[in-house]
């Protein structure tokens, strides 16, 4: 495992507020995937008082790391994953018959609906790096059929001191191919030192993370591991980069609904978690199989003792 940068704790560049710009940097949590040979991420999203940015609700970054990644097939339910790896090739299979190896500069989207299971594993040895996402599904969507999409090539914005790639949404007039189910926006940037000042859509509300280098964004220092969170009502940002570095700016419509997210799958209500769990454990249709794995698979932990509650947003 490596572990890039010790971190400082929360700090607040200034007052924070939901309903309005706001400068604030969250800190990143360190957690151990697990097994004897797991690597540990840096987890940015939920957080403790912003369960999402937009419907985005989960947000990792691995490595860089020599551990081979091999997860085997789990289930998820009522999200989207956005893959986006920064160095090394994983090999993504599911239970729709996917089968595709991920490069740096290629985006993975799978859409769980009601359920899907997948597998991704290192193809190469060397360095693993890069991003997981969630993107949660608005009710309209979230008992939709499962899906795929790999995309090889993304749309470029360049402007100044930035190229801008499109993972998802519209960006500076650029617009992705990713199908997403709410307002969203998620967009890698490439910094050379000096200044730009990018359009934001006023109605979202965004964040930053630093993937490498140093910024100056809304007049707050930022380097690798917190969030950077900005609130909503910005219709553009300012952004200075040190030298050398890389973003990745995400932002949607803030997601009015409550969420339960236990382990892989978020749902509204304990039961709908439970059942979840109860059907991936029994092997149900509902989640098929992905070839290539016998019967190997990550079981499901045990419930909580607990009942699942919301996580709610701070007022
Ligand atoms: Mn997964």
């Amino acid at each position: 495992m490596s572990n890039l940068d010790a971190r400082p704790a929360e700090t607040l560049c200034t007052s924070a507020g939901s309903t309005g710009p706001a400068v604030e940097l969250l800190a990143e949590r360190e957690v151990p995937l697990g097994g004897i040979r797991g690597i540990t991420v840096r987890r940015t999203l939920p957080q403790r008082a912003l369960p999402t940015v937009g419907a985005w609700c989960f947000l990792d970054y691995f490595g860089p790391d020599s551990t081979p990644m091999r997860v085997l097939p789990h289930p998820h339910i009522g999200l989207q994953t956005v893959t986006w790896p920064l160095a090394g090739e994983v090999r993504h299979r599911d239970n729709l018959g996917s089968d595709v190896v991920l490069r740096p500069g290629e985006l993975n989207l799978m859409t769980a609906g009601r359920g899907v299971a997948h597998s991704e594993f290192s193809v190469t040895d060397g360095l693993l790096q890069g991003l997981q996402l969630w993107v949660a599904l608005p009710d309209s969507a979230r008992e939709i059929a499962a899906g795929f999409e790999h995309y090889p090539d993304l749309p470029v914005v360049e402007h100044g001191v930035m190229r801008a790639t499109v993972l998802v949404g519209e960006f500076s007039g650029a617009s992705s191919l990713a199908t997403v189910h709410s307002p969203l926006v998620g967009v890698d940037m490439v910094l050379s030192a000096g200044a730009v000042t990018i359009p934001l859509d006023k109605t979202f509300e965004h964040a930053v993370l630093v993937i490498s280098g140093s910024v100056t964004i809304a007049g707050c220092d930022v380097t690798t591991g917190p969030l950077l969170y900005l609130g909503i009502g910005r219709d553009e940002l300012s952004i200075v980069a040190d030298g050398d570095a890389r973003i990745m700016l995400l932002g949607g419509e803030p997601f009015t609904e409550e969420l339960i997210m236990w382990w892989n799958f978020v749902g509204r209500t304990h039961e709908e978690i439970v059942q979840a769990r109860e059907d991936w454990e029994r092997g149900a249709g509902r989640f098929g199989v992905v070839a290539g794995h016998g019967t190997e698979r990550i079981p499901a932990p045990p419930m909580p003792e607990l009942r699942l509650t919301p996580r709610k947003r701070r007022p």
